[in-house]
């Protein structure tokens, strides 16, 4: 079979002006960084606290590289968890405030493993419409039930949550050790006993800034619902941990909840600056990771060093009320520059800002006349987003000066003419 059905589709890809490139950095992450070989001041890195180039990150990188060498060679449960790793473990469970803590290779890698993990055939999951691509993945792959409910719409939440029963009663003689659901490899043996019935488990997922939005989740809203029907809660902090709440301690922290059945997610190569993420939950979860999360057993441990470097980060990160009250300034500034602009910024208090522009051309359009001045400002599009909702996502970072901003709002009025 040719390939020429693969052309055909970038093709019409093209056509309707969703054909996905990407540009080449020669300097490190910044706002003011060399793309294609020229100078360029960038609005669309998650680098929230400008902490990815930062030299006691470096430092502590090539200390840990020292120290560590360069790769784990192994998966976590074989030989590779290292000193690194658990000593940040440790300190990012302190940092959460739950009992324990667990990293991943990627965020991607941790929603999977999670619901996967905690949830299979016979159980359901609840999801914001507007929720990240991995945590939708995740569903999927998981094989629950799956419940989308409109973005926010806690009446749609509570109806979802409420139409699922959530037990049944046990067989007799049921083995209550076996697992529903799963292959039982024993049926055909002596003295076998089906699985019992269990319970049937709910999962509610949810970003809690969504990434390309900005806006939050109505996390004290959910976590009350997932209460009052004995509901789990897989919160993906990706984008407020680091940035939001007392010392960046993130989305939870801004509201000022906490609840042993919240499943904390946070990804560490966007405010942290360098790769990675973690969970933090109690340790009956965390076991339940290690032992069932297939994207975190069968999968090489990240290099020790960048745990190394992800320590200082974390220094960083709760010493960071300055980098995190000047982001404030930015977005203020930001917001206040462009209210009377033809496009309209996306309701939003958070580092990501979204400029409005619905058609898809045209959205590109106003990202090369940007790029043409030197300002880069991604294009966001179908299918990241709904049909008709193409948009600038302008993200900010405390690393910006008011200057950067003030030449943003300048172009874009000139732009908008
Ligand atoms: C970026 C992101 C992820 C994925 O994290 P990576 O570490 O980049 O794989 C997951 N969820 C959300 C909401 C994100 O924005």
């Amino acid at each position: 079979m040719s390939f020429a059905v693969l052309q055909s589709g970038l093709d019409q890809r093209a056509e309707q002006g969703l054909l996905r490139s990407r540009r080449t950095l020669q300097s490190p992450q910044s706002p003011h960084i060399v793309v294609d070989g020229k100078p360029c001041l960038s609005f669309c890195s998650n680098d929230y606290l400008g902490l990815a180039n930062h030299p006691q990150l470096i430092a502590a990188l090539q200390q840990g590289a020292q120290q560590y060498g360069t790769g784990a060679g192994a998966a976590h449960l074989v030989s590779g968890h290292m000193q690194p790793h658990e000593q940040l473990e440790y300190a990012l469970a302190d940092f959460a405030g739950k009992p324990a803590a667990l990293l991943f290779s990627t965020g991607y890698m941790a929603n999977l493993g999670v619901v996967q993990a905690l949830v299979g055939k016979n159980d359901t999951v609840f999801a914001d419409k507007l929720n990240h691509a991995s945590l939708n993945d995740a569903m999927l792959l998981s094989r629950a039930s799956i419940k989308r409910y409109r973005h926010n719409d806690m009446a749609q939440l509570a109806s979802l949550l409420e139409q699922t029963e959530s037990s049944r009663p046990d067989t007799e003689g049921c083995n209550p050790l076996a697992r529903e659901g799963r292959l039982d490899e024993h049926s055909r043996t002596e003295g076998y006993r089906p699985p019992c019935h269990t319970r049937r488990r709910k999962l509610v997922i949810t970003d809690a800034v969504f990434s390309m939005d900005g806006d939050l989740a109505r996390l004290p809203e959910i976590l009350a619902l997932c209460e009052q029907h004995d509901a789990w809660l897989l919160v993906d902090d990706a984008h407020g941990f680091g940035v939001l709440g007392e010392r960046g301690r993130g989305s939870l922290a801004h509201f000022g909840i906490a609840s042993p059945r919240i499943i904390y997610m946070a990804t560490l190569g966007k405010a942290a600056g360098v790769f990675g993420a973690f969970v933090a939950a109690e340790q009956v979860v965390i076991d339940t990771l290690i032992n069932h999360a297939h994207s975190y057993v069968y999968t090489t441990a990240a290099p020790p060093a960048l745990a190394s470097a992800l320590l200082a980060s974390l220094q960083l990160i709760e010493q960071g009320d300055d980098r995190r009250t000047h982001l404030q300034q930015l977005i203020a500034q930001l917001r206040n520059g462009l209210h009377d602009l033809r496009w309209k910024l996306m309701p939003s208090a958070t580092a990501i800002q979204p400029l409005l522009i619905s058609d898809n051309r045209a959205a590109l359009d106003l990202s090369n006349k940007l790029r043409e001045r030197g300002i880069w400002v991604a294009a966001i599009r179908p299918p990241t987003v709904p049909q008709g909702t193409a948009r600038l996502r302008i993200t900010l970072s405390a690393a910006h000066g008011l200057a950067d901003v003030k030449h943003l709002i300048e172009l874009l009025h000139e732009l908008a003419r």
